[in-house]
């Protein structure tokens, strides 16, 4: 599928680029994540650059099931990163927390370009904490 491109819709950047065609083509890739193969059409790409107005070599690289689960776990994430904050001040339920906020970290590492190391690291002493003190609390009751 072969769809022209409408280049007066693009974004200065794009129209900047080298090696751009007058046209988009599907575009078969493989999940970074579940290494299954998708493909981005001609339709979407049209989409994403004279709608969405995203740059015109920007490419997929999670297929759509692991795009939308990649989204659930972001949004979980968020909320997270808002309630930290407040949670800062009950120190019982912050070794909890953080070991719930590490778990999802991780699981959503393996969406993303980066996995999230400097986080993980920053709970892990906090996450420790709450463990330590759960198994001294066995050995004395
Ligand atoms: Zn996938």
């Amino acid at each position: 599928m072969r769809i022209d491109a409408d280049k007066s819709k693009w974004t200065a950047a794009s129209r900047r680029s080298p090696l751009t065609s007058g046209y988009y083509e599907d575009e078969e890739y493989q999940c970074r994540k579940c290494r299954r193969k998708a493909v981005y059409s001609a339709q979407e790409q049209k989409r994403d650059a004279e709608e969405r107005k995203l740059y015109v070599w920007t490419r997929r690289i999670l297929c759509p099931e692991c795009h939308r689960a990649k989204l659930r776990i972001d949004a979980r994430l968020k909320t997270y990163e808002v309630r930290w904050p407040a949670k800062k001040k009950e120190l019982h339920n912050l070794a909890n927390f953080a070991s719930e906020w590490i778990q999802l970290l991780e699981e959503a590492g393996a969406y993303w370009a980066k996995a999230p190391f400097g986080m993980v690291k920053t709970l892990r002493p906090i996450a420790e904490l709450g463990r330590k003190r759960r198994s001294s609390g066995r050995k004395t009751g």
